[in-house]
């Protein structure tokens, strides 16, 4: 789960679950359309859902400086409001 905690977003890994779109199992989000679980490689398919996917994350962002903590990668880095 990706949550914002006062100004930290922590991006969580997620269990694989069932893509809208391409019907494959795997790493999914629900940034598609009304919430829709979505993989990376189909929210950056096209510029609808590209543009659906960025919204819905800076959703979650919020507003004002925030720090993120991707917990599937590197510690972290520090990004400026969208
Ligand atoms: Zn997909």
């Amino acid at each position: 789960m990706t949550e914002r905690v006062g100004d930290v977003v922590l991006i969580e890994p997620e269990p694989d679950r069932l893509c809208q779109y391409c019907g494959e199992f795997k790493e999914c989000r629900p940034y598609g359309p009304n919430g829709t679980d979505i993989c990376f490689k189909c929210a950056m398919a096209t510029p609808e859902r590209k543009a659906e996917a960025v919204a819905a994350f800076r959703r979650v962002l919020g507003d004002g400086p925030v720090e993120i903590v991707d917990l599937r990668r590197k510690p972290s880095r520090t990004e400026g409001a969208p």
